[in-house]
């Protein structure tokens, strides 16, 4: 991507995150963020529209300068500012600085294998968590990964990786394990010996901020429990080198690997073509099927009307050709679809 196009961006970020700051007064309850279950920041659906809306103006200068080639990956480094997230008191060691540092060395690692990568934020600053969905939505992104360490009792030690459950037949686990275990099996960090990779609901929504308010496949690293020893996975700057590597790389297998044809995301469907753009509205081949992917994510059914030429989707949602009976009737498709009569 055009660097102009891309700085550009990310001025318009942190501009985003500075206006929501001053304004945030207003929605905003007393008490302070400490981590993802104490969401403190509410806002009204007209004020995240406004400023997706915000975002994708000055989006649209960004995907004119984006390669067809390239994937996008939002990389969230967790926590920042005022929110500190997990504390070694003892080594006077703050998650939101290890989140970031972890953050930078994925995103310098998949730049480096030609992979756009959005940032919610690149310096220690407060980003509210729904700005960090809406960066992502707005962006259009690919893939989203939240970037975190934990805190547990004196003997937790093991990365885990959080997917989202409501894309739980998607990507989101795929990318999960394919993450955990790359840490797994490339760092000094091995994968927690119980759920290595988990997801968690509240009333059938995805229980975590950024996993429910993004519309692509998401996960949350938590890489160590810096309380403990643990930290030692990722408390020197060459372990962090490490361990990011092994984050990016587990990202670039899946969009390498799982992103590809016709793929599920959220229950919807995007198609992966051949210049590895995730498309909408097109002509799909699934196996020896002829199917058509929606605008709206959903694969055609029934009849339906593509420029100016009708065709019909049987409950498998394939193309119909021949002489085919639907609802009584007798009608005749071409080899193409089309019908003729
Ligand atoms: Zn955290």
């Amino acid at each position: 991507m055009n660097k102009r196009v891309k700085s550009l961006f990310m001025a318009f970020t942190i501009a985003v995150s500075s206006i929501t700051l001053s304004g945030m007064s207003a929605g905003m309850k007393s008490s302070a963020m400490t981590n993802d279950e104490e969401e403190t920041i509410v806002y009204s659906q007209e004020e995240m529209y406004a400023l997706e809306q915000k975002i994708k103006d000055q989006n649209s200068l960004l995907r004119k300068g984006k390669d067809k080639d390239e994937f996008t990956v939002v990389i969230d480094a967790g926590h920042g500012g005022r929110d500190f997230g997990a504390v070694n008191k003892s080594k006077d060691i703050t998650e939101k600085f290890i989140n970031l540092s972890l953050a930078n060395y994925v995103r310098q690692n998949l730049e480096a294998k030609g992979v756009n990568v959005i940032m919610t934020r690149t310096t220690d600053v407060f980003v509210p968590l729904k700005n960090r969905s809406a960066i992502a939505n707005a962006a259009d992104a690919d893939l989203f990964v939240s970037i975190h360490n934990d805190s547990g009792s004196s003997t937790s030690k093991g990365a885990h990786v959080i997917y989202s459950y409501e894309d739980r037949y998607g990507l989101s686990k795929k990318m999960a394990n394919r993450i955990v275990n790359s840490i797994d099996e490339k760092t000094i960090q091995e994968k927690r010996k119980s759920n290595p990779v988990w997801t968690r609901t509240s009333h059938g929504h995805d229980y975590y901020s950024v996993l429910r308010h993004t519309d692509m496949p998401a996960v949350i690293v938590e890489h160590s429990y810096i309380n403990n020893n643990n930290l030692r996975a990722v408390g020197t700057d060459k372990r962090r080198r490490e361990m990011a590597k092994a984050v990016a790389d587990g990202i670039y297998d899946t969009m390498t690997t799982d992103c590809k044809g016709l793929t599920r995301v959220r229950g919807k469907y995007v198609y992966y073509n051949k210049d590895k753009e995730a498309v909408r509205g097109c002509w799909v081949k699934d196996g020896k099927n002829q199917k058509y992917l929606r605008r709206n994510g959903y694969l055609a059914k029934g009849w339906l009307n593509i420029k100016g030429n009708l065709y019909y989707f049987n409950k498998a949602n394939v193309m119909l050709t021949g002489e085919q009976r639907i609802d009584g009737k007798t009608y005749i498709f071409d080899s193409n679809g089309v019908l003729i009569k």
